[in-house]
């Protein structure tokens, strides 16, 4: 009884200091120049507390303490900055017709990218598998050359986002039971129940996988449009459409982290068949396709060439083509309508429009996106809130994907490795 007692009271401690020490850890990875006496106001550590774990950290080699802060008046600080070769992330976003895989040092400063093109409109989980793990090598061979020979003994994951619905996603691929690994139901991109065990043992190395709107949600509230803000929805125009919802300052997932699907949710009774097989999804009417089609009639010869042709249609609108001004106008009233819905529905402070090619919207025509949100929404959600550009454009998926394994070295420090790959060489793996 006692013994089951001061069990329990070890565990709280430990996680007790788990959880500080991830506090004061994400405030120095997010701030990247900071000094104790900051730290200690933004986490609400006490200045003891941050001197120790600060040391902690200096000891692991994540964070080195050096240079001083002249603070008016006061005495100078100790400035604490990430090193960013501690470790590193990679981070692949898997879109519909391409995949981009990058990796990162630990102030998330991007070393090396690789991006394969495919013609194939849906990728093969076996060709996704393939693409991604060559590229790992590649990128680690690269860094190598750039950053020394340690890099790959100090890899702390791959993050991966994919288009679909992922099933489970706080569990690591590959982590041995079936039951239990993440799965992912993509129907748009042909991928049913898929499970990427494969690429784990390819990999091996802690792999991550979420939904793409989900993980450029996560990099625009760290890095980007949506950062510091407690009610924002990050909304991903492409070819598919999809939203990252965060309330309180959490991403919002629902029961099974289907939450934010917004592409499919419904703005007419009819309208064309959706790739999900319904009618009347906003990703219909607002996706780069359905515009591109609603422009110059469906063309799938051109499928695959989505980007190029929205320049095209937008040197059209330009130039006062008819069809071209037709096509936009429409899209204009119902993007506007769609995310007026989310106002309604969320009451965000902020809107981010992201996506490839939500970003060339936002470039052009925020403005009247914006009017046309308004006119549809409640009137005292619709004046409350911004719609913003994305600030980190198309890199924010792979860097997004990057930030699932770097927050879990926040949240649960380093990472049991799978293999004995590091030589002994790397203070910190279990
Ligand atoms: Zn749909």
């Amino acid at each position: 009884m006692e013994d089951g007692a001061k069990g329990r009271r070890k565990a709280s401690v430990r996680d007790v200091r788990r959880a500080n020490r991830a506090l004061l850890l994400r405030h120095l990875l997010l701030a990247r120049d900071s000094n104790r006496s900051e730290a200690s106001e933004a986490t609400g550590l006490s200045p003891t507390s941050v001197t120790n774990m600060v040391g902690e950290l200096v000891a692991e080699g994540v964070v080195v303490e050096g240079g001083q802060l002249d603070s008016a008046g006061g005495r100078p600080r100790t400035i604490v900055t990430v090193n960013p070769d501690a470790a590193y992330v990679i981070g692949a976003d898997v879109g519909e017709a391409d995949v981009v895989t990058e990796i990162f040092d630990l102030t998330m400063t991007r070393i090396a990218a690789r991006s394969r093109r495919f013609e194939e409109r849906r990728i093969s989980p076996e060709e996704v598998t393939r693409v991604i793990a060559d590229s790992v090598a590649e990128l680690l061979a690269e860094a190598e050359q750039v950053r020394g020979p340690d890099v790959a003994g100090r890899v702390l994951g791959v993050g991966v986002g994919v288009p679909g619905i992922v099933e489970r996603p706080e569990n690591l691929a590959g982590c041995g039971d079936p039951t239990l690994e993440p799965i992912v139901h993509a129907q748009v991109v042909g991928w049913d129940e898929t499970d990427f065990a494969a690429l784990a043992e390819r990999l091996d190395l802690p792999l991550m996988i979420d939904n793409g709107a989900k993980t450029t949600t996560q990099a625009e509230a760290w890095f980007g449009a949506a950062r510091g803000v407690d009610h924002a929805i990050v909304v991903l125009v492409g070819d598919g459409v999809g939203a990252g919802i965060i309330t309180n300052g959490r991403l919002f997932r629902g029961s099974s982290s289907s939450a934010g699907e917004w592409g499919h949710t419904k703005i007419s009774l009819d309208g064309p068949v959706c790739r999900c097989g319904a009618r009347g999804c906003i990703e219909s009417f607002v996706g780069a396709s359905a515009v591109l089609a609603a422009w110059r009639g469906p063309d799938p010869s051109r499928a695959g060439h989505e980007m190029e042709d929205v320049e095209a249609l937008l040197a059209a609108y330009h130039a006062g083509e008819e069809r071209a001004l037709a096509a936009m106008d429409l899209l204009v009233a119902r993007l506007g309508v769609a995310l007026s819905n989310l106002v309604n529905l969320y009451n965000p402070a902020r809107i981010v429009l992201a996506g490839w090619f939500g970003d060339r919207i936002a470039e052009e025509l925020l403005p009247d996106v914006r009017r046309s949100m308004v006119a549809s929404s409640l009137p005292q959600p619709g004046r409350e809130v911004a719609l913003v550009r994305s600030q980190l454009g198309r890199s924010a998926v792979a860097l997004g994907a990057a930030t699932l394994p770097l927050d879990r070295f926040i949240e649960q420090g380093w990472p049991a490795r799978p293999r004995a790959a590091t030589d002994g060489r790397v203070r910190g793996w279990s």
